[in-house]
């Protein structure tokens, strides 16, 4: 159980099975987040979400302003996208993003300015439709996880019986520190999120779930809380032991309610939203002045890079770019990965733009990345051990050899969430990662087929 013992701080309501023992590497932990010049052009993906694409809403010689809407549509399952500097626009054109596909985006060349588009103005809410209509339009989508548009999230039905808003302030993957950063530099932000969160969807409880491993963030909200009466009790804090991958969303519920999200269900089946502390922070900020998601911080390390840091950058800043302001690397990167080691995913290069759920670049040097030999299974059930999703890894990867789409569904391998514990615990290096990708793609072709 969690280490820490802070008064008013709560233990979790259950230890969850499995896990890894990753070294956490949070190098940037003390480093202020610091802003990132104006890079000379930006480049903006149309479609940054989970859901339907985006159409332009700008042509080429266009003049645009920050926050000026550039990409939307009206389907519900979608989030819109701004301007994130002022300047022209130089093309419209498909570009690779980090997961190797291409998608139509926006370039922009600066004019230097940041000059704020007039449409920029706090929304007026008072009702909780205005309160989901207003989160549609700051673009906003989970910014730690898969780019889930947020007003989806929150509009679940009233009578779900969803009554508990679990804030992801967890921060497990290593090297990341962002989202501690944002608890020491924004916790009034990350307060006033919650409160109007829980004020306009009416949850009953809402907790910040945090690792033990950063007690000045526990203290820095309990300290906020105490002294803002505006603030007072509108969360309560959790300690969490650091064991990846508490702030998966799945573990964090079990971890922070005892409540179990059944295969195939979704949180808000058991009566929860879970929202990553980033995006609650945006938010508080963005009903106070109105500012779209144009910018966002992330953590940029990893033994290859020179100077490692916590930045804010516009959307839509190249990685190359990014990594020169960090002092370019200072060995070769064998991997550069968008996220942190354990589920970030690799690119071909930092030719890439970055996007609103991008929330590190980490750039791995040969020396440091362990390529373990693929040897045959052994038998140790260690896989077994580490799932914290009660999976059978190394069973799934046998019945993905057999394409055996009956198999695989009684081995739940949907319900995998691709954490890589069961491939770290393996001391056969099996990539067992993998498997569960083809398992979950032999049942969706399957399925397609059907
Ligand atoms: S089977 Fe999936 S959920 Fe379980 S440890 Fe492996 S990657 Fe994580
Ligand atoms: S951990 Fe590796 S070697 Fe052990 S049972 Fe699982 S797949 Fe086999």
């Amino acid at each position: 159980m969690a280490s820490l013992n802070i008064a008013g701080v709560l233990k979790p309501a259950a230890k969850g099975h499995g896990g890894a023992h990753v070294a956490h590497h949070k190098n940037t932990s003390a480093m202020p987040v610091e802003r990132m010049p104006v890079p000379a052009s930006v480049t903006i993906p149309l479609s940054q979400h989970i859901g339907a694409p985006n159409e332009a809403q700008v042509k080429v010689g266009d003049e645009v302003k920050v926050g000026q809407v550039i990409g939307s549509t009206d389907a519900f399952v979608s989030a819109p996208v701004h301007a994130t500097i002022s300047g022209t626009v130089k093309a419209i054109k498909p570009v690779r993003i980090v997961n190797g596909n291409m998608v139509n985006a926006v370039v922009i060349e600066s004019d230097g300015e940041m000059a704020l588009s007039e449409d920029v103005k706090p929304p007026v809410i008072e009702t909780k439709q205005d309160f989901l209509n207003a989160v549609r339009a700051s673009g906003l989508v989970g910014l730690g996880g898969a780019g889930f548009p947020t007003h989806v999230k929150l509009a679940f039905k009233e009578d779900a019986g969803v009554d508990t808003l679990i804030i992801n302030a967890a921060e497990c993957e290593p090297y990341i520190t962002v989202d501690h950063r944002e608890m020491l530099e924004h916790p009034q932000d990350i307060l006033s999120g919650i409160k109007e969160v829980v004020k306009w969807l009416g949850f009953k409880n809402a907790y910040i779930g945090i690792e033990d491993n950063k007690a000045d963030a526990f203290q820095m909200l309990l300290k906020t809380m105490e002294e803002n009466e505006e603030f007072k009790d509108v969360a309560q804090l959790i300690c969490l032991p650091s064991t990846y991958p508490q702030g998966a969303e799945k573990v964090l519920i079990y971890s922070a309610t005892g409540r179990q999200v059944p295969p195939g269900k979704l949180p808000s089946d058991v009566g929860c939203v879970v929202m990553n502390v980033q995006s609650v922070s945006f938010l508080g900020r963005y009903l106070k002045t109105g500012k779209p998601l144009v910018s966002r911080s992330l953590t940029v390390d990893g033994s290859a890079v020179a100077e490692p840091k916590n930045l804010r950058a516009p959307l839509g800043t190249m990685y190359s770019d990014i990594l020169e302001y960090c002092g370019g690397f200072k060995e070769e990167p064998y991997k550069i990965m968008a996220g942190g080691p354990m589920m970030g995913i690799a690119t071909i290069d930092a030719e890439v733009p970055l996007l609103k759920n991008n929330n590190a670049i980490t750039c791995l040097a040969k020396g440091s990345v362990k390529v373990k030999p693929t040897r045959a299974c052994i038998r140790c059930g260690r896989c077994v051990e580490a799932c914290p999703m009660c999976l059978e890894p190394t069973l799934i990867e046998k019945k993905a050899h057999l394409k055996d789409v009956d198999g695989l569904n009684k081995a739940s391998v949907m319900t995998c969430m691709e954490c890589g514990s069961c491939a770290f615990a393996c001391p056969s290096g099996r990539p067992l990662v993998q498997y569960m990708r083809l398992g979950k793609a032999i049942i969706r072709e399957a399925g397609a087929k059907k």
